[in-house]
């Protein structure tokens, strides 16, 4: 029987193929976008066209209160028990240390790290309620230093120590982690040709991943085939960090 997930930042990139592919496996979705929303109403439109159910609504997760409201449409929405959620909503401010502006350095915890916090926090009774999936998208800046991602790479370590003390504490729920590599995106469209040549060299398969294929792995920790597996961290990276 199909689940009811929220996905964080499901109008590009990798929370897009989440959204879609838990959409086509019978799962309603409740998703948040921050400033896409043409790309969010086109992709509810296409889920509802193939029979599907999903809502997205527009909440800047970095505001508790605005995670409070967004957690709120998404119960209303379902009109039951919420299953399962996805914390993926993120961003980077790339910059040397020596050169990074308080701006740069809260914006990307407040996403990312704090955003978290904010949809957990508010979505954890329901979660426990209903021994859901908690699915928190980190990266591989979450396991190693990245030159240039001091506030990414702490905004990721933080992450995993999050998923950890969550697992720990909201017993019954199952709280994993996904650290990414190099993955298509909007994300990584932005980086320098150059950089990407050499960074691919050093993953065995050879080239950046699929949103599609993390979407896969998402779609495996919210279902019932992972039922004994919680405050684990999955990395998908083709190899890079082996
Ligand atoms: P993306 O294409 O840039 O999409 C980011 C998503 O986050 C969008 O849906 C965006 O909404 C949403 N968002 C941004 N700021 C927000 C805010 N303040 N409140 C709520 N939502 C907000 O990124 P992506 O590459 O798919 O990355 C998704 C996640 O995977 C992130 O956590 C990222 O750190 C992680 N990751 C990505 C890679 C990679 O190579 N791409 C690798 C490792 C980990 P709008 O569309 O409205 O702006």
């Amino acid at each position: 029987m199909g689940k009811n997930i929220i996905v964080t930042g499901g109008s590009r990139g990798i929370g897009k193929a989440i959204v879609e592919l838990l959409a086509s496996e019978g799962n309603s979705i409740v998703f948040n976008y921050n400033a896409s929303s043409t790309s969010a109403d086109e992709i509810v439109e296409k889920i509802r066209a193939n029979g599907g159910q999903a809502w997205a609504f527009q909440a800047d997760l970095s505001k508790f209160e605005a995670a409070e409201t967004f957690i709120n449409q998404a119960r209303e929405a379902f009109g039951g028990t919420i299953d399962g959620v996805v914390n993926n909503a993120g961003i980077t401010r790339d910059q040397n240390l020596a050169m990074m502006t308080p701006e740069e350095w809260n914006s990307v915890i407040d996403i990312n790290l704090t955003g978290y916090f904010n949809v957990t926090r508010n979505v954890a009774m329901d979660l426990m309620k209903s021994q859901g999936s908690l699915v928190n998208i980190t990266s591989v800046s979450g396991l190693i230093g990245i030159a240039g991602q001091a506030n990414y790479c702490a905004s990721k370590h933080g992450i995993i120590g999050m998923t950890r003390a969550f697992a720990k504490e909201m017993r019954k729920v199952r709280i994993n982690a996904i650290a990414p590599g190099f993955i298509e995106s909007d994300m990584t469209a932005v980086l320098d040709e150059a950089y990407l040549k050499e960074m691919k060299k050093q993953i065995p398969m050879k080239r950046l991943g699929k949103a599609s294929e993390v979407a896969n792995l998402a779609s495996y920790l919210l279902s019932d085939k992972s039922t004994y597996i919680t405050g684990q961290v999955f990395t998908i990276d083709g190899g890079m960090t082996a």
